[in-house]
């Protein structure tokens, strides 16, 4: 759509939350638009096709919590194929790197970690979740490991009432053709202005003021949807500034977590949707996906720290790495036969800047703050301002769908 001059609503963001905000706001009779920075829909959500046979989603992939998920219903709307086929996560890891008794008593300490979390938050007091390791357990480096991959970080820099207040009904589905192509779908039918980045919000006189690459545009109300690191770092600047905003922003900060895809050749001695990891005792670890889908490739994980060390070691650095660490569990043979197909560095993403939000210690109710309109024209969605869905595809869908609510109250 070319780039208007006035609008009722301006969306700021076609990422999942924007998407859920320009899809609530078609039966309101309110004119809007979606203003994005990239030349393509979905944010944090991307499904691309490094090689003809190979579905790869760099961003978003899980249909978590699906039975409460809204995405499900999109997907059964737009005739996309859902997979039911369970994670590998836990108890179904393959091979020899992680013997079954190790694996099992790797579990049960994971499990008692995050029994003591839930235990502790019904005190209502936060502190880093890093209190709650078993001094002296074995397995503490590899729980913060997975602490780096559902959260972006590691435990010390987790707060236990936000961890605690997420929901998660354990069921998690995928869509086969990618949940990033799901959302480019869905977004397909929407009033959109694409290489369209938003520098500044002036809300000091009666209409808003619009600063973006293609010109101001003057808006009666705005949803911004942008992820909280570029809030923090005022790359979306407001006038008059807003610094509970940014204070908020800045405490929900966006954890790390990068994806890798490897071409795997003479895949049929590797299970189909099987887990690999072993036990490293290491907090610097991968953990892989054995041929999604069954398809011919194996998808690596990283988190916190140790992925942002390697995004810093540039391009080709995960992939390298995660070479390295599968030849080291299953044979110098897969040396030859696994190459690097594509991954993600989402920390140089200058749109994203990381991955998915947390919350630091001390700062669990900030959600609500970032969450909570100014003077009934300005609205703010996205994952991080969901009160228990945070850091997911549907979470900011759903924050997308009550901002317009709002919306259309402030009426
Ligand atoms: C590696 C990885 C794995 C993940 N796995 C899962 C998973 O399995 N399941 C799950 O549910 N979630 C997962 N997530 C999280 C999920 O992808 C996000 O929580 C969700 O997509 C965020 O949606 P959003 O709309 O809040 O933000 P975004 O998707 O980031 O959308 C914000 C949009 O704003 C745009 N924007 C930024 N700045 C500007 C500007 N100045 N002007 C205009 N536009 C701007 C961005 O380009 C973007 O399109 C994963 C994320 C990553 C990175």
């Amino acid at each position: 759509m070319s780039f208007p001059s006035e609008i009722n609503v301006a969306i700021i963001g076609a990422g999942a939350a924007g998407l859920g905000a320009a899809h609530a706001l078609k039966r309101s009779g309110l004119s809007f638009i979606v203003l994005e920075a990239r030349e393509r829909v979905g944010g944090r959500g991307h499904t691309i096709m490094p090689s003809p046979d190979v579905t790869f989603d760099v961003g978003c992939g899980w249909l978590h919590s699906a039975g409460q998920n809204s995405f499900v219903r999109v997907a059964e709307q737009l005739n996309f194929e859902i997979d039911r086929t369970l994670p590998p996560w836990r108890e179904r890891a393959w091979g020899k790197a992680f013997p079954p008794d190790d694996r099992a008593d790797f579990i049960r300490s994971l499990d008692e970690f995050f029994q003591r979390i839930e235990d502790a938050a019904k005190s209502g007091r936060d502190s880093p979740a890093s209190l709650y390791l078993e001094s002296g357990n074995r397995w503490n480096p590899m729980i913060d490991a997975v602490s780096t991959y559902i959260n972006g970080c590691e435990t010390d820099r987790l707060s236990i009432l936000d961890f605690d207040a997420y929901e998660d009904s354990n069921t998690n589905w995928r869509i086969r053709r990618g949940y990033g192509a799901l959302m480019a779908a869905y977004g397909a039918s929407l009033p959109l202005v694409f290489n369209c980045e938003v520098t500044l919000i002036d809300h000091s006189a009666k209409r808003l003021r619009i600063e973006t690459s293609q010109g101001t545009l003057q808006a009666n109300k705005a949803i911004v949807t942008v992820p909280t690191n570029l809030i923090a770092d005022e790359a979306v600047r407001f006038f008059p500034a807003l610094p509970a905003k940014v204070d908020a922003a800045a405490n929900l900060p966006l954890g790390l977590a990068d994806k890798v895809m490897l071409a795997l050749d003479a895949p049929d001695d590797l299970p189909k949707d099987g887990n690999l990891r072993g036990a490293t005792m290491r907090t610097e670890m991968g953990t892989y996906h054995l041929r999604p889908f069954g398809q011919a490739c194996i998808e690596g994980f990283f988190g916190g720290r140790f992925a942002q060390a390697l995004e810093d070691a540039g391009s080709g650095a995960i992939a390298a790495q995660a070479i390295d660490e599968i030849v080291s569990f299953l044979g110098n043979d897969y040396r030859r036969r696994l190459k690097s197909l594509a991954e993600s560095r989402w920390a140089h993403d200058p749109f994203a800047r990381g991955s998915y939000s947390h919350a630091l210690p001390g700062h669990a109710g900030k959600r609500a703050v970032l969450a909570a309109p100014v003077d009934g024209r300005l609205f703010f969605a996205g994952e991080a301002t969901s009160p228990n869905f945070f850091s997911t595809a549907h979470g900011a869908h759903d924050s997308g769908g009550r901002a317009a609510t709002e919306v259309m109250a402030a009426r």
